[in-house]
């Protein structure tokens, strides 16, 4: 299948979009989404300092990946203005599902003292893009949810929806 913006290849079909994506293409449409989700809710200002953990499973390495870029400015835990939360959004969909089957809300909020810049990146999309971008990992699949997996089959997008209620 051809890439919705050009005439390269796909290497990821994204149901909710119902549209294929070329590693180019894909590669740009996250880290697009990454910043905005920086900016617009306001995760990170311009001089804020920031924690960001390191490790070698796939959310880890994404994630310093995408924040390697000089602008950010990186410290130590208890020197930071933010920390960074590696939770990508099968993780945190996960979560709400199973806070209010339980019959309790949800308090976790993307946008703290703590950060969720991953909340509505798939697990599915980090491993295409670390696999685009050559980046070597190890896998920490998220958690199954039965439900959540039903959910997914017949609206693909309910995930987004899901993780808005954390916004
Ligand atoms: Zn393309």
């Amino acid at each position: 299948m051809k890439c919705f913006l050009c005439q390269r290849e796909s290497v990821i079909f994204l149901k909710y979009l119902n549209q294929g994506f070329c590693s180019k293409h894909f590669v740009r449409m996250i880290k697009k989404r990454f910043m905005r989700n920086l900016k617009n809710l306001k995760m990170w200002e311009k001089n804020s300092k920031l924690y960001i953990p390191k490790g070698k499973e796939l959310r880890l390495v994404v994630l310093n990946y995408l924040f390697k870029d000089r602008h950010f400015i990186k410290t130590k835990k208890n020197s930071a203005d933010k920390i960074v939360k590696k939770e990508c959004m099968d993780d945190l969909a996960f979560y709400f599902i199973k806070n209010i089957f339980s019959g309790k809300w949800p308090e976790l909020k993307i946008s703290n003292k703590n950060i969720y810049p991953l909340y509505n990146i798939s697990y599915e999309e980090l491993k295409v893009f670390a696999e685009c971008v050559g980046l070597k990992y190890f896998k920490k699949e998220p958690e199954k949810n039965l439900f959540l997996e039903k959910v997914k089959k017949i609206r693909p997008g309910a995930m987004f929806s899901l993780v808005r209620w954390l916004e």
